[in-house]
């Protein structure tokens, strides 16, 4: 039967990345529940032993890429080249340290570009680092960061960590990625088209973020599409586990 246990588990395995993220660095770019996740789930993590699951993908280097999602969700580049920019930087004026950051901004894109095996839906929705980390606006919560980084309750992302039996949606028979929750399932059609209404267009991978990045409205209207889905997704989830459990 499947554990509440390991789900948390699941979770807890990205958002801790992201918690770190936040208590490692200095300036703030409001990503909020992160950090108050960590407090939470700090306790939790004690509780929640690591499941031996056969499929548990966790290598060093997936568990690197994980975390290079994290940091662009977050907008925060990475703590090394920090460090080497605040070394090239030390002594020197306002301009040679703007360029030093626009260089360190330019070595992470190309980092982000070279990442490989897990990040893709998240570099697809997030190409230029730059871009999302410069916005003027906009707050990542709990609902976006799964929308973002694809770790959350998608049918597709819980089965390959076996935590559910398939990876086929609930709804619909199609397989349950983020993709197809976000832009495809027929579930969510009202959810979808309010937004589409709203921006004028067929919602795609190519402009949710830019429709985020392009106005404070734009931004809210896909913040509260996403809350209303995955709020609506976990709840079911609970209710068909329940059921299921009912029925063994
Ligand atoms: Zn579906």
């Amino acid at each position: 039967m499947l554990s509440v246990q390991m789900e948390q588990w699941v979770n807890l395995k990205f958002l801790i990345k992201l918690g770190k993220t936040f208590t490692e660095k200095c300036t703030g770019i409001n990503v909020y529940p992160a950090h108050k996740f960590l407090n939470g789930l700090n306790g939790l993590k004690r509780d929640v032993k690591r499941p031996k699951t056969p499929g548990w993908p966790s290598t060093p280097k997936k568990d690197e890429n994980i975390e290079k999602s994290a940091l662009v969700i977050s907008g925060t580049p990475p703590i090394r080249l920090q460090i080497k920019e605040r070394a090239r930087t030390y002594g020197k004026d306002e301009d040679a340290k703007r360029q030093e950051k626009e260089e360190t901004i330019r070595k992470w894109q190309r980092e982000w570009e070279d990442t490989v095996e897990v990040g893709q839906w998240t570099k697809r929705l997030i190409p230029n680092v730059a871009t999302w980390t410069n916005r003027k606006h906009g707050n990542v919560d709990y609902y976006l960061t799964q929308m973002l980084s694809g770790h959350g309750c998608f049918a597709a992302y819980l089965h390959k960590f076996a935590l559910i039996e398939s990876d086929i949606c609930w709804y619909c028979q199609e397989r349950d990625d983020t993709a197809h929750t976000f832009l495809h399932c027929i579930r969510w059609t009202r959810e979808r088209t309010i937004v589409e209404t709203a921006i004028g267009e067929t919602l795609s991978t190519e402009n949710i973020t830019n429709t985020m990045i392009d106005s404070k409205e734009g931004w809210d209207v896909i913040a509260q599409m996403a809350k209303g889905i995955i709020s609506k997704k976990e709840e079911e989830e609970r209710t068909r586990k329940r059921q299921l459990q009912g029925q063994e």
